[in-house]
């Protein structure tokens, strides 16, 4: 959601024209100014109702605006953005195998906003979101809401823009979750059930999605593995044989052996998803990230 702004103190302005020069120059000279920044320059999570323990909408505040999300081009008049997306979307998606070939494209079906839950939680934070932006603290530099826009009112309105223009914040988890249910891939040592010798580091082992961003959880359960794999076993990535363990042998009638070997010639990220069964990868459910509201 965006706001134009009466006072030209934006990235829009900044990062063109001669200002880009000086911006530049400053980076350089002193590591400061616009160039130095992060995505956003404000966060927060907030509860969408009172009955709720912990919060259920991230907001992120940016000072630039674009028109359309999906170009993401800065407007060249002030503008700011408040971005929201769900904290722990309930809506499952899923991703399937569509030929034998390891490294052709999957079938993904991301399924956003399924759930009455996320629609309604989805609504409720763009309204937070509103308040916040439409607080007297701001009237010096809110000049109007630009999308979704005055017009835009009932719940209905704002989950079609939702639907219409909002975007993933790319926090894919849980395709190969830790766990030791039927859909569990992976122990809680990282390890694939049923073979010897190989472990899975990333975030694709997390079973439900976190609060907050996923990149710093995803630096953890690198700690994680690192002290596994350092005690004993081998991690994903690394050059070694994988094996099937005992009892998956004995189903399987078979010892057959996997050989890692990590970069060229496989190109994907499925150089784990090819040596573990497949009936434990593809059948997984994909969580696969939130809807955010540029
Ligand atoms: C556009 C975008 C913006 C994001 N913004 C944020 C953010 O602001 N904050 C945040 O917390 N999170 C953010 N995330 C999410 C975060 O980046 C991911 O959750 C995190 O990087 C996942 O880590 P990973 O190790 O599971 O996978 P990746 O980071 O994808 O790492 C996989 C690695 O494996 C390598 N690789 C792939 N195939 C092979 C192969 N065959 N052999 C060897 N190596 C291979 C890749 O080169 C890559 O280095 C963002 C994600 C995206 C896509």
């Amino acid at each position: 959601m965006n706001w134009r702004v009466s006072l030209p103190i934006t990235l829009n302005e900044q990062t063109r024209g001669a200002a880009l020069v000086w911006e530049i120059v400053k980076y350089y000279t002193r590591r400061r100014g616009v160039l130095s920044l992060a995505a956003a320059i404000a966060y927060g999570f907030v509860r969408t109702g009172q009955e709720l323990t912990v919060p259920d909408i991230q907001l992120i505040f940016a000072h630039p605006s674009y028109s359309d999300p999906q170009v993401r081009t800065l407007d060249r008049t002030p503008g700011m953005t408040l971005t929201l997306y769900q904290c722990r979307p309930e809506s499952t998606g899923s991703i399937h195998a569509k030929s034998p070939d390891p490294v052709a494209a999957p079938a993904i079906r991301p399924n956003y906003l399924a759930d009455k839950l996320d629609r309604r939680t989805l609504v409720a934070g763009m309204k937070i979101a509103r308040r916040i932006v439409n607080n007297s603290a701001l009237d010096r530099y809110r000049a109007f809401e630009m999308n979704p826009g005055e017009k835009c009112q009932t719940d209905d309105e704002l989950l079609e823009f939702a639907r219409h223009y909002g975007q993933t914040a790319y926090h894919v988890v849980g395709t190969c979750k830790m766990g030791h249910d039927p859909m569990a891939v992976v122990n809680d040592e990282l390890q694939v059930h049923g073979l010897i010798g190989l472990r899975i580091v990333d975030a694709s082992i997390m079973p439900t999605m976190t609060s907050g961003n996923t990149n710093a959880p995803v630096i953890m359960i690198a700690e994680k593995g690192r002290r596994h794999g350092q005690s004993r076993g081998l991690a994903a990535g690394a050059r070694g044989v994988a094996r099937l363990a005992p009892s998956r042998r004995a189903e399987q009638g078979s010892t057959a052996c996997t050989r890692l070997v990590p970069r060229a010639p496989i190109r994907s990220r499925r150089i784990v998803t090819g040596l573990v069964p497949a009936e434990n990868i593809f059948k997984k459910t994909l969580r696969y990230g939130h809807v955010s509201l540029f």
